[in-house]
């Protein structure tokens, strides 16, 4: 029995995600055998990533007995559009905190975070964390239950999504092997999960998250992040794997000109993915790693002897918000 399997869970997903190879645009780069994982499938309003932690923290949110979401995150994050979609699934209300003001016209997923009838709050950057705990307090005065789910829903339980993820992978590659995960690495739950799901299933391959924010802070910060999330991921599997920021790797060098801020390598990988496979990227997240897997193969960085395998984490709903920095490229 999977170390999972005694872990309650919400079902919001259509699992598997397909495994698919990636032949057209292999032989246009002369190798390597690139796979995709299609977590832009996961069922649930659109799919994406989040949908797999949301699974696990919508379940620990009902056995609590809360009957209202709270999270926080960008006009355009994902992980709000998907939150509040799995709120509406299991009838409870969702509070949602983005960063900045309030836009004249809804688009891409603020409009669907609007459609799932997420009640929206706009705060300044720097106030969002006081802001969060704010509302709930609020909420809870109002006689409500508020469940509050970090950024990204990256912790411990968040991340549990992932370490089953990567269980399923290795089901699905059966005796194909693969020398390394890319994908896109941001509030860290994802990266935290595969990595403990890669130990517990014994996968020996590499394990490469491309940090997709411009992190001016010290070196290490984001990989101890990563590290405490692992940990208490671990410790809730109830394994002894315990984890320490060597055990994580974070491709540095592709953020551009910051969170959210399209350039050439996310517009060309975008197109190239679109023209060569009919898959679609994200202009924040996806399209921004897949840009920086191509520039590491064509640097050598990714041998053209290995497989590798990208992570399509979702996000293809902001295309919508970032017509004006995608068109005419
Ligand atoms: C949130 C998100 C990520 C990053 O995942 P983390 O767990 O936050 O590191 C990657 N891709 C997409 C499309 C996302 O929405």
């Amino acid at each position: 029995m999977p170390a999972t399997a005694k872990l309650s869970r919400c079902k919001l997903t259509q699992l598997p995600t397909p495994v698919e190879e990636l032949r057209t645009l292999s032989s246009k780069l002369g190798g390597p055998k690139i796979l995709i994982k299609r977590d832009d499938l996961t069922g649930l309003a659109l799919g994406g990533n989040k949908v797999r932690k949301l699974e696990f923290l919508l379940a620990d949110a009902l056995a609590q007995g809360c009957d209202t979401l709270v999270t926080l995150g960008a006009a355009q994050s994902n992980h709000c559009r998907q939150t509040a979609a799995a709120a509406a699934a299991c009838s409870l209300k969702c509070e949602l905190i983005l960063n900045g003001k309030k836009p004249e016209l809804p688009q891409g997923n603020l409009f669907l975070d609007e459609l799932f009838g997420a009640t929206i709050h706009w705060i300044e950057r720097p106030q969002r964390a006081a802001k969060s705990a704010e509302l709930v307090q609020q909420l809870k005065t109002a006689g409500r239950k508020p469940y509050l789910i970090p950024v990204g829903g990256s912790n411990g339980i968040g991340a549990l999504g992932y370490v089953t993820a990567v269980t399923e992978l290795m089901e699905q590659l059966d005796k194909r092997t693969i020398n390394r995960i890319v994908f896109a690495s941001s509030s860290g739950g994802t990266q935290a999960g595969l990595v403990v799901g890669a130990r517990v299933a014994g996968f020996k391959g590499a394990v490469t998250g491309i940090g997709i924010d411009k992190d001016d802070r010290d070196l290490n910060i984001y990989e101890q992040e990563l590290t405490d999330i692992a940990n208490d991921c671990a410790t809730r599997l109830g394994t002894n794997d315990r984890f320490t920021p060597k055990d994580f790797e974070v491709v540095r060098g592709y953020a551009g000109a910051g969170y959210g801020m399209v350039g050439d390598l996310e517009r060309e990988a975008i197109r190239l993915l679109a023209q060569t496979e009919g898959i679609l990227l994200d202009p924040v997240y996806a399209g921004r790693a897949f840009g920086a897997m191509l520039d590491l193969i064509r640097k050598g960085q990714i041998a053209k002897n290995e497989t590798v395998l990208f992570w399509h984490t979702g996000g293809a709903p902001a295309l919508f918000a970032y017509v004006k920095d995608l068109i005419g490229s």
